[in-house]
């Protein structure tokens, strides 16, 4: 048995008396693709932050690997390999997306960021490889500004390879998202897990549909069912209180 990279056990988040999470479990393995889905409100963003660090618990565990990230401060946990995409992309703008990703492999995490100037053609090899991995090879030396919104969100998620994280963590990354935009972030993250394990928050169907991984479906802060999308989707609880209304 492997050590799982993601632990969360009876997690709780409380606010003013209010449960954000409710005594909330998650195991995600090394090279696994998790979808996580529910209602608004439901908990997902409060467990982004508890992973992240944004938020500390009020109970529970939460380890990443052999880490007990509820005894580290946010920077620290942001250094341990563990990158999370927001909905709206950070990037420059005025940079291309070749520089855009240059930089996202200086930033401190960068496995190149001292050596660059020993290693930089294995830099331009990374910088190359991760243009390809999402598909923007060809759009290498354009400005992120003329960039359509999806192949934004997949230079972000380039930008975040570029920092060779073990746990990617994304957030409704196909939110106004074209049918053939979508289609291609779903077969993008299928490459990313495998090599490293991805939780992404979704409320697009389909687009779970498609991811083909395995579903946990948050309700008032705990876990109401897990499984293929298919076991989720016809799971009466699920239906009740998130699909059927
Ligand atoms: P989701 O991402 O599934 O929509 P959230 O994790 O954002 O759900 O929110 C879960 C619940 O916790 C919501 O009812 C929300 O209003 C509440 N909540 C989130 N953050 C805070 C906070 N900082 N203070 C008080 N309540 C919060």
């Amino acid at each position: 048995m492997t050590e799982p990279v993601l632990y969360l056990d009876g997690v709780s988040v409380v606010f003013d008396g209010f449960r954000a999470l409710n005594n909330l479990s998650l195991i995600v393995d090394a090279g696994e693709l998790r979808a996580i889905i529910g209602p608004n409100g439901a908990g997902k963003t409060t467990m982004m932050d508890v992973i992240t660090g944004k938020t500390r618990p009020t109970a529970g565990v939460v380890r990443f690997r052999e880490h007990d990230l509820t005894k580290l401060d946010e920077a620290s946990i942001a250094t341990l390999g563990i990158g999370r995409k927001f909905q709206k992309p950070t990037m420059f703008d005025a940079l291309t997306v070749f520089e855009n990703l240059e930089l996202a492999l200086k930033a401190p995490r960068g496995p190149f960021s001292c050596l660059r100037w020993v290693l930089s053609g294995e830099a331009r090899r990374r910088i190359e490889q991760v243009m390809e991995e999402v598909g923007l090879a060809a759009r290498a030396h354009d400005r992120a500004a003329i960039l359509s919104h999806g192949q934004r969100q997949w230079l972000e998620i380039g930008m975040l390879l570029m920092q060779d994280p073990e746990l990617l963590l994304v957030d409704e990354p196909v939110a106004g998202m074209t049918d053939q935009e979508t289609e291609h972030t779903a077969a993008l993250l299928v490459r990313i897990a495998g090599r490293r394990s991805v939780v992404v928050v979704e409320h697009d169907l389909e687009f779970v549909r498609a991811l083909g991984s395995k579903v946990t479906v948050l309700c008032e802060g705990s876990m109401l069912s897990e499984g293929s999308i298919d076991h989720v989707q016809n799971d009466p609880r699920v239906i009740e209180v998130y699909l059927g209304r």
